[in-house]
């Protein structure tokens, strides 16, 4: 069975069928679109792939984070089928369908937003999910301003494009974006100001967030603060529990609603079920969780959580479309929801952490490239330097890894502005085995890449 499997590529990459459809890939869509993979799959099962020319691939990116639960659940499949057997498609406000409703229950139910009375509603894709989370914290506040960070994605369409921190590839040539949309400095604790300890990086940061709401935004027109509780994009960045607390004591002063984009680190990534529930547990809880892309294990649907009173606050009819909270992608995420709580996916995060944990203090010790490791469960990152003590960004080298992983059967992707970082999002589900496979083959790569 391909879930079993280990990586094995047995022809040139691209493989000669691949190639095939890569090359007319290339006259047939716009290379905005934009490719890593020298491979056409062909089908996929837990964390592997397999292409059209039979080779084997283990994929730690799951584009973009959103097999958490793996390829081809069978359980998953088989409740879409039982699905699309019955209906895909009336709108919710045309007829109301059971999936939508008993997704919208089970979300009320485990997502961590502040307030006993919980509701949500579902659209298509994490960007939309994010516009839908600032609609409703306009509504609520009667206010405009939006914060949110350097680092950040939030998304491509033109408001979360404008909420978003990497100008290349995603934002230049685009034209002007919609305003009132504000960013302050990230706490990305591994860039602080080389002479502070950590700690004094991290008040450093927090003073800048005060002093933002002093010189850049007035508090008191600020609808909301939306941050990534792991930025992923950006370069996956955990943001520390005291800053998030922080964070929480100037909405609360402030009348701010604090939003957490949970797109990429939601469902069982980050060793919960969701990160908030660190900040929840911290105190710290948000009045917003935005979800999507392992929401239902790859169909397309993603949800906006809050406590009742601020949806109130939103118009009938100010939020939908036509194929939000799709009645065959709310029976996957049913079903994907289910799984993730029975097989504690959240606790196999946790495994997959220490795994990766030991293996990179090994790392550390053994390559003076290597700058930074961190991350939370298993949304871990890496970051490679040309000199610890400068931090000067090693991109191509990284680059060179990445590719030589893809040459290897392990697809890896980048993160972070600065094209020097690898993130990991493999499926929750691989073995340790396969975990092991795709770490031995990242550190071939580094070793011929890499000091
Ligand atoms: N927010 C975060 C944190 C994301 O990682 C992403 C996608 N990478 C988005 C929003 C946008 O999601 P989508 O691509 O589904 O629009």
């Amino acid at each position: 069975m391909l879930r079993n499997e280990l990586v094995q590529i047995k022809t040139e990459l691209p493989g000669p069928k691949s190639k095939e459809v890569l090359d007319k890939r290339k006259k047939v869509i716009p290379s905005a679109v934009g490719t890593d993979t020298p491979a056409v799959i062909n089908r996929g099962e837990g964390a592997m792939v397999e292409d059209l020319d039979g080779n084997i691939f283990m994929d730690w990116v799951g584009g973009i984070g959103v097999p958490n639960i793996g390829y081809s659940h069978p359980e998953v499949v088989k409740a879409v089928k039982e699905q699309v057997e019955k209906f895909f498609h009336t709108q919710i406000n045309v007829i109301t369908y059971k999936p939508y409703i008993d997704l919208a229950e089970k979300m009320n139910r485990i997502v961590p937003v502040k307030g006993d009375e919980k509701q949500t509603f579902f659209v298509n894709s994490g960007s939309e999910c994010l516009e839908n989370a600032v609609k409703a914290a306009r509504s609520f506040t009667k206010r405009n301003e939006i914060v949110t960070f350097t680092n950040g994605f939030h998304g491509r369409t033109y408001f979360t494009l404008a909420m978003t921190s990497k100008v290349r590839p995603y934002k230049s040539g685009l034209g002007v974006l919609p305003g009132s949309s504000h960013k302050c400095e990230l706490p990305y604790i591994y860039r602080r100001p080389k002479s502070m300890t950590e700690e004094e990086g991290l008040n450093y940061y927090i003073e800048k967030l005060r002093m933002f709401f002093k010189d850049t935004v007035p508090a008191e027109d600020a609808a909301a603060i939306v941050i990534e509780p792991v930025v992923g994009e950006g370069g996956f960045i955990p943001i520390p529990i005291e800053y998030v607390k922080e964070l929480r004591k100037i909405c609360d002063e402030n009348g701010i609603l604090l939003v957490a984009d949970e797109v990429q680190c939601g469902f069982c990534r980050t060793g919960r079920m969701f990160a908030s529930e660190y900040w929840a547990e911290a105190g710290a809880a948000p009045d917003i969780i935005t979800s999507a892309k392992s929401i239902a294990a790859g169909m397309p649907i993603s949800a906006v959580t809050a406590r009742k009173e601020i949806m109130d606050a939103l118009q009938p009819g100010a939020v939908g479309g036509t194929y939000g909270g799709n009645p065959v992608a709310a029976a996957s995420a049913l079903k994907a929801i289910e799984i993730y709580e029975r097989d504690n996916l959240a606790g196999r995060a946790m495994e997959i952490n220490e795994i990766c944990t030991a293996r990179f203090e090994k790392w550390k010790a053994k390559y003076q490239m290597l700058g930074d490791t961190r991350g939370l469960g298993a949304m871990l990152g890496i970051e490679f330097v040309k000199d610890r003590e400068t931090k000067e960004p090693a991109a191509e080298e990284n680059q060179a890894i990445i590719a030589e992983c893809l040459q290897n059967g392990l697809i890896v992707q980048e993160a972070g502005l600065r094209e020097n970082s690898i993130r990991f999002l493999m499926p929750l589900v691989l073995t340790d085995e396969q975990l092991n496979n795709g770490l031995d083959i990242l550190e071939k790569a580094m070793d011929h890449n890499i000091k």
